[in-house]
């Protein structure tokens, strides 16, 4: 097997880095083997990314122009929706109606930075005498966009729609373990006309392709999904560079079910909020809060429909629970189980490996409930990345909202109760990013999205994460033609 080229200046080649294998999580079959970009690679896509932002055929653009081209990458991956979900499938694991929502939403993602384009203006500032003063808003230069395996496409899109909007060259550096739909995406660039050289696609290591673009003096930006250590090493790179970084990084968030919540909804948004993607996300509900009132009646119902959630191969649309990115990462998430039970709690149910035929070559893992524990043990600290949830109860709301925000994280939180006033106040006092009522995981492109704390910096999506590609420039002229006092 060859292995595939990477996408560099708008050709595809074989990088001087060493080719990395991608397996399917199902049954860890090889899936492709890929070039990578060492140091010099590097250097030579962002010799081309300056070139290409500074060709007047792309800089002397206009938004509304610059838009055409991210309405065709959207038309293109409309057209070959199913097709990448079923790659992303593969590449990833996760269920074949999770990777359509993913494609769905980078097709939206494309959409709405080609609608901002239309109507993202500048500002004219209020004068303080006679002249015209005004801010007006500028590419950065070529951003590096760093992304994690867990949601390929969806991750890559919202960050090269809104760079490229905003008139940049991206060089995105995909996850090792999910280098595909990164690759898929340059392909579709290519064939909407992207000039070259304004999105490259370099697959390797963080170790090595990461931190090369990270460091490399041209690179304007970073912009980085991934966990939290990483997302600290870069931001240092960053403060030597005094490069603005945006990071999306790890969570551990708080789903908290009141005593007067509609309970079969309740039920339904904890599971999904945990489970759903086998619990890899970022916003995982990991740490579910409920009521003492109804905590046994609550935990147990929660245990019943935990126990009967469909594991399997993520190419049946009836498979609710796929198998885990790797067996490395399996072992890091059974791994928490065990500490768990060091701990002192009680694993109500799954946190161990399914004895299902056909499952046995791949990554599965049985969704876990754990109680017993408390809000200060590591189980309930430490980003576990998995289907495991641990259930804490609460007594009154004040204990509750300290326990939500003993954390280092500040992603997310759900709050699932029928009453609208203490939905307001906890969705106020709790600091997270983003704050879900009686829903979960419920996501807008419209909407900014990001963390507080160790949950990263910066905000992606909306007109916010557009501006995050750009500086401002203000802009003064004299209307009055008289001479500087000074030189009177
Ligand atoms: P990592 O932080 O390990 O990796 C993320 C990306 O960074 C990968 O492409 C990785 O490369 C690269 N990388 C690693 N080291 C460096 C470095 N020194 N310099 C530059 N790049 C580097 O995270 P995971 O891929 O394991 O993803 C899981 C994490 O992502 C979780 O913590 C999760 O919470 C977080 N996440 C956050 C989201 C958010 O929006 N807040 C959304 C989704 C995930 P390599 O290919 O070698 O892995």
């Amino acid at each position: 097997m060859h292995p595939l080229p990477l996408y560099l200046g708008g050709e595809w080649r074989i990088g001087r880095g060493a080719p990395l294998e991608t397996r399917n999580p199902h049954d860890n079959s090889l899936l492709a083997e890929v070039s990578t970009a060492d140091t010099a690679d590097v250097a030579e896509a962002v010799s081309c990314a300056e070139r290409a932002m500074a060709d007047p055929a792309w800089r002397n653009l206009l938004p509304h122009q610059r838009a055409l081209y991210l309405q065709r990458i959207a038309a293109l991956i409309e057209r070959d929706a199913e097709r990448l979900a079923q790659l992303q499938r593969q590449d990833n694991g996760k269920p074949i109606h999770e990777t359509r929502a993913l494609v769905a939403s980078a097709i939206g993602t494309f959409r709405y930075f080609a609608a901002a384009c239309e109507t993202l203006g500048g500002e004219i500032t209020p004068p303080r005498g006679d002249y015209l003063s005004m801010s007006v808003y500028e590419p950065l230069g070529p951003i590096a966009a760093i992304t994690p395996w867990n949601s390929p496409i969806a991750s890559e899109a919202q960050k090269i729609a809104p760079a490229l909007a905003a008139g940049n060259a991206v060089i995105v550096k995909p996850s090792e373990l999910t280098p595909l739909l990164a690759l898929e995406l340059a392909k579709l660039a290519d064939e909407a006309g992207l000039p070259k050289g304004l999105l490259s696609v370099l697959p390797g290591t963080g170790a090595i392709t990461g931190a090369a673009l990270v460091a490399h003096p041209g690179i304007r930006k970073v912009t980085f999904t991934g966990g939290t250590v990483t997302g600290r090493a870069i931001g240092r790179v960053a403060a030597d560079k005094l490069m603005p970084v945006s990071l999306e990084l790890g969570g551990k968030s708080p789903n908290i079910v009141c005593a007067d919540a509609d309970l079969a909804q309740a039920i339904n948004g904890v599971l999904f909020g945990i489970f759903s993607s086998q619990g890899q996300s970022c916003i995982a509900g990991s740490r579910i809060f409920v009521a003492r009132a109804i905590y046994d009646r609550f935990v147990a119902e929660l245990v019943r429909r935990t126990e009967a959630l469909r594991i399997g191969n993520p190419a049946d649309t009836a498979t609710q629970i796929g198998p885990l990115i790797s067996r490395d990462h399996r072992a890091k998430v059974q791994g928490y189980v065990k500490l768990a039970q060091e701990e002192g709690g009680r694993i109500l149910c799954g946190g161990a490996v399914p004895d299902d035929a056909g499952l046995e070559a791949g990554n599965y893992f049985q969704p876990a409930l754990i109680d017993g524990l408390t809000n200060s043990c590591r189980t309930a600290r430490e980003e576990i990345f998995g289907p495991v949830g641990v259930l804490l109860p609460f007594d009154d709301e004040d204990d509750l909202i300290a326990q939500a925000n003993d954390s280092v994280y500040g992603l997310a939180c759900g709050i699932w109760t029928a009453d609208y006033r203490r939905a307001w106040r906890i969705a106020r006092a709790v600091d997270a990013g983003t704050v879900w009522i009686n829903t979960y995981k419920l996501f807008s492109i419209a909407t900014p999205f990001g963390g507080n704390k160790e949950s990263g910096m910066g905000r992606e999506k909306a007109l916010d994460g557009l501006r995050a590609y750009m500086r401002q420039k203000s802009v003064y002229w004299d209307l009055s033609g008289r001479p500087l006092p000074w030189a009177n």
